[in-house]
């Protein structure tokens, strides 16, 4: 049996990761919970210890907002700021299209047009269920306003429902921004 305990530091705070068999466990300052990945015969790296996203991808919450566990995965590995503009606005798409799968190497950057054909297979087909509102930033308004994208697209790269979208981009809510 191997064990190995690697560190990483990601938005200046060390992570734990732990492995074992076909275990790794992430400790992180900023998590209530460790996360728990078990590792597939496909290679996949599915979380076990956290809840999911309406739509069924595994979900974190850190600085008090719900955010997905693949693109903190995707963002952890490549060293990419959570918040940078190397990632914001994107959508992670998986490769093995195996939603519980947050192994890095199984999800790529889309582009728009790809995205935009990608979520008309998958995440659409989710409807009528909304997650409470969750919280959005000034740079986000900012940025939701100014993008093309639709309020779908929008809401599964922020983590929120189409309706906060929607509410945003016809200023019921952020007045002020
Ligand atoms: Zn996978």
């Amino acid at each position: 049996m191997e064990v190995k305990e690697v560190v990483i530091v990601f938005e200046n705070k060390p992570v734990t990761l732990k492995y074992k068999n076909d275990t790794i466990t992430l400790s992180w300052k900023y998590l209530k919970k460790p996360i728990i990945l078990k590792r597939t015969k496909d290679d996949c790296l599915e979380c076990v210890s956290h809840s999911l996203t309406y739509n069924g991808y595994p979900k974190i919450t850190f600085n008090s907002t719900t955010r997905r566990l693949n693109r903190f995965m995707y963002c952890l590995f490549n060293k990419i700021e959570y918040n940078s503009t190397k990632i914001k606005g994107y959508v992670l798409c998986h490769i093995c299209d195996n939603r519980l799968c947050v192994n890095p190497e199984h999800l790529i950057k889309g582009t728009h047009e790809f995205n935009m054909q990608d979520m008309c297979d998958k995440e659409r087909q989710a409807r009528g269920v909304r997650l409470p509102q969750s919280k959005l930033n000034p740079v986000d308004v900012e940025y939701i306003r100014s993008s093309e994208m639709d309020n779908n697209y929008l809401a599964d790269v922020f983590c929120v429902s189409s309706d906060t979208i929607a509410n945003v981009r016809k200023g019921k809510t952020w007045k002020h921004v």
